[in-house]
């Protein structure tokens, strides 16, 4: 409307005959002319998207205003045109022309024609190429429009036909950008989406030829689709396909999941106007669902059904036979200790491998079977072909060969489906291995109520632990450990007793090993523990002050508690020497970090507590691993040395284990000792310290203070502690001891004892070597730890002024003695870090 009104004002103008016409017409044409640009502004930047700013906007608007204002102005004025009559030969024409003013007017509508076309551009530039030519068209017509403007600004027409190409350009841009939608961009868009689509859409027309289809249709089929009749591709593409169900077809050899949609086209008059048929390839989503049935029937690490799949599979299988069945379920006695002995890959690795002797036996039975839980199996078997097979046979020699090269033995229990509860058949299956695990030899135990007694009353004295500790209803015995050349007694073993309110008596045996599993001994030891450091406490006067207590630490402790923290604020507490208290461990202790342990260890050793190795011999140890532990005392158990004692290879182990130790600087204490061969044997062999029933039974602690009355008490522990805790100076006896060994030059290394006031008192024999003691005439094992008055002269009184120099300072001495027999001896000592003295004879 606006430009058909500036265009009648120009014709008006141009027919105008009188001045006052003429200027207020142009004027009107003029104000006209900028809002025309105006409205193209706002409407190509709604156009655009043009995100316009207020205060250059306002201020336009202001500029058009202000435009306007003078323009009227200028019919009163001729401010910005002035008019004048001019003559052309016989003819009066009105010609005007522009002042200054005018420049702004010119200046206003220029910029913003640029204004607009440069929102033009850079939309132009932005958008995806299919939306381009929305906006060429629009610049392309602006640009027509400048051409004509400048055809009539540089040539001498008349009239200026721009301002009606500005009209055109209103009308054509109202229309354009409202009504017309450029079938071009549909067509390109929908091409795009139909190709870039990764369903196959095929279209065949009314005579069901083949009409259209879409890339990935020929990507999926084959361009011979082109050749098809909706017939034909029906029959030799979709051959499988019965309209109900996935259709799966294979393309480059990778099996496909396809979804088929289909149906006529219907106009608006419900007439067919073709035939689409659309490939919904939903593979990913199929695979996905199959792949999550698989995890969930399936078990991970070893790729046979899971317990889950098992409990389905096994209900439905009794549901539907009426026959009896059994579950039968296999484990590893000791898997832990597998994997921690081995890593938990070698322990996969035996899984696996039980997992592919299981698949072998019950596929080829046709029997049901799953790995349950960690190291647990289990199968469903008929009674009768259970019996029929002797199933366990089969089971137990395939599963031999397993457990042929590892340190576990597999165990099966089975029980009887009743009714069709499966997995209370496997529960007691599993508590029927829990029961024969403890049994040797017994690989396979089926389910009885007795067992399910037993186990009832685990949980029972698990429930009661609490309660029992606040019910004073667990006390300590004591079993004296004695020395055993004159039974004098250096301390005891601190063991629990349980005084359960309904089952009586319990031995530890029982209960310690069911704590442990549930770990839950901790709350047990602590209570022990702190038992032994009261009585230590008590124990203040005269000899008694000299007892010490062993304690049992079990490997759980080292994980649920911080053991050394614990142990160094017991004896702060009670105000007792570390050295009274010996911790006992057992090798288990060390079977899963071992570096962590080991620093525990060494924490608890440099807080001045005795570390002794419980149970040696009945693990999988070696002195090998003890050179890298670090313990004071090995505890022999006597149950180990199984059978006669009079028997030659018993006697051999025994010696060499106690031999071994000695040499690798540990003290020995045997336990179990219940006969005076077993004592004797001992004895000889250097290792006095004895505990067993031979000497005394574990007893209450009034008992044992009753009995410690009548015998003497020595401190064993004081001497271990003086001679064993230095172990920079052991390096250097290991050394000597590797040097002089099994040399012919005779050597000892002697241990100067004190007395209170700091004197030498006593020279002990703390090593020597085979060369000496032939030299001597004396038996090494009775030597060592004795004093050298023993031997003969010169080994006395002169020897200490030599002794007494090296540890004033000088590091070596030679002195030659004359000896009884008349001979002479020279001897070359030297001082241990002023500790010990190693001498080096040579008899003249
Ligand atoms: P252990 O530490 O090896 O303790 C020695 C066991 O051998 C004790 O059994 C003791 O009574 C028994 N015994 C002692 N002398 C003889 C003998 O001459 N012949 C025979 N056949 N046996 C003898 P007990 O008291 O039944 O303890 C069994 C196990 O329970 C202990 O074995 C120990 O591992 C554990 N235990 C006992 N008390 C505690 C405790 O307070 N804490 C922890 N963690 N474990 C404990
Ligand atoms: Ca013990
Ligand atoms: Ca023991």
């Amino acid at each position: 409307i606006l430009a058909a009104l500036t265009n009648a004002f120009y014709l008006l103008y141009l027919f105008s005959n009188s001045k006052i016409l003429m200027s207020i017409s142009q004027s009107l044409v003029y104000i006209g002319f900028t809002w025309l640009m105006f409205f193209f502004m706002g409407y190509i930047y709604s156009y655009t998207e043009h995100i316009r700013k207020k205060i250059p906007s306002t201020i336009l608007f202001f500029m058009a205003v202000l435009n306007n204002v003078i323009m009227i102005l200028n019919i009163f004025t001729e401010c910005a045109i002035s008019y004048e009559i001019v003559q052309i030969g016989n003819d009066m024409h009105l010609s005007s022309s522009y002042k200054l003013l005018y420049i702004y007017h010119l200046v206003l509508n220029y910029s913003v024609v640029i204004l607009f076309v440069a929102a033009l551009v850079v939309k132009t530039v932005q958008v995806p190429s299919v939306y381009k030519s929305k906006y060429i068209t629009i610049l392309g017509f602006i640009f027509g429009i400048t051409v004509v403007n400048a055809i009539y600004l540089y040539t001498s027409l008349m009239i200026d036909i721009s301002l009606l190409a500005y009209g055109l350009f209103a009308i054509f841009i109202y229309h354009y950008t409202l009504n017309y939608s450029p079938k071009s961009l549909v067509k390109k868009t929908r091409e795009l989406v139909i190709n870039g689509m990764t369903d196959a859409v095929i279209i065949f027309d009314t005579y069901e030829n083949y009409f259209y289809a879409n890339q990935s249709a020929f990507n999926l089929l084959g361009e011979e689709i082109k050749n098809y009749s909706m017939l034909e591709f029906k029959d030799k593409k979709l051959k499988h396909y019965d309209y109900s169900q996935l259709f799966e077809m294979y393309y480059g050899g990778k099996k496909l999941y396809l979804e088929v949609e289909t149906a006529p086209f219907k106009d608006s008059k419900n007439r067919i106007q073709a035939y689409y048929f659309i490939l919904h390839d939903i593979t990913d989503r199929v695979e996905k669902i199959e792949m999550i049935e698989y995890q969930n029937t399936h078990d991970e690490l070893t790729n046979i059904y899971n317990r889950r799949y098992f409990e389905e599979e096994a209900r439905k299988m009794i549901a539907e036979s009426n026959e009896v069945f059994y579950v039968v379920t296999s484990n590893y006695k000791g898997f832990r200790l597998v994997n921690d002995m081995f890593g938990s890959e070698a322990g996969n690795k035996i899984l696996v491998a039980t997992a592919e002797y299981l698949k072998r036996i019950c596929d080829k039975m046709n029997l049901l079977y799953a790995r349950m839980d960690s190291d647990k199996f289990a199968i469903l078997i008929s009674k009768a072909d259970f019996e029929k097979t002797s199933f366990t046979d089969i089971l137990t020699t395939s599963f031999n060969k397993i457990t042929a090269d590892i340190p576990t033995e597999l165990k099966f229990g089975i029980c009887e489906v009743v009714g069709n509860d499966v997995l209370k058949a496997y529960e007691r299956s599993v508590m029927t291995i829990h029961y024969i695990n403890r049994v040797y030899n017994q690989n396979v135990g089926y389910f009885s109520t007795d067992i399910q007694e037993k186990s009832i009353r685990e949980q029972e004295l698990l429930l009661d632990l609490d309660s029992s500790l606040a019910n004073h209803n667990f006390e300590i015995y004591l079993q004296p450990q004695v020395n055993s050349n004159d039974e004098s007694v250096v301390g005891a073993e601190a063991l629990i007793r349980w005084n359960h309110p309904k089952y009586g008596r319990i031995s530890p045996g029982e209960f310690i090993p069911l704590f442990e599993k549930h770990f839950v001994i901790s709350k047990l030891d602590l209570f022990v523990w702190e038992e032994a450091c009261r009585l230590l406490q008590k124990w203040n006067d005269g000899d008694n002050k000299k007892l010490s207590i062993s304690v049992n630490i079990s490997a759980i402790d080292f994980y649920q508690l911080n053991v050394s923290e614990v142990f160094v604020k017991l004896i702060n507490k009670y105000d007792i020497d570390p050295s009274r208290l010996k911790l006992e461990i057992t090798e288990t202790v060390f079977m899963s970090d071992q570096k962590k342990i080991i620093a525990k260890i060494k924490e608890l050793q440099e807080a001045g507590f005795t570390i002794e190795m419980d149970d040696f011999g009945s693990g999988y140890s070696s002195f090998n691993t003890l050179k890298d532990i670090p313990i004071d005392v090995l505890k022999l158990d006597m149950k180990f040395i199984e059978g006669d004692i009079n028997n030659e290879k018993t006697i051999e182990i025994l010696d060499s284990i106690v031999s071994m130790a000695h040499r690798i600087h540990l003290s020995v204490i045997a336990e179990g000792v219940e006969t005076k061969e077993q004592s004797q044997l001992l004895r000889m062999m250097n290792c006095e310290l004895n505990q067993g029933y031979l000497y005394a039974k574990p007893m209450p602690v009034n008992e044992f203070e009753d009995y410690i009355k009548t015998k003497s008490i020595k401190s064993l522990i004081d001497y271990w502690n003086h001679s064993y805790s230095d172990k920079e100076i052991f390096s250097s006896v290991k050394e000597l001891h590797r040097c002089y060994g099994s040399s012919p030059i005779p050597m000892v290394i002697l241990l100067p004892k004190y007395d209170n006031k700091k004197q030498l008192e006593d020279i002990v024999v703390f090593y020597c070597n085979s060369a000496f003691a032939k030299m001597e005439e004396i038996d090494i094992q009775k030597i060592i730890g004795q004093s050298v008055k023993q031997i003969d002269n010169p080994w006395n009184d002169s020897m200490y002024p030599l002794i007494e120099k090296l540890l004033d300072g000088e590091n070596d001495v030679k002195q030659i003695f004359d000896r009884k027999n008349g001979s002479q001896i020279h001897i070359h000592a030297y001082s241990i870090k002023k500790k010990y003295i190693c001498a080096v004879l040579t008899y003249l």
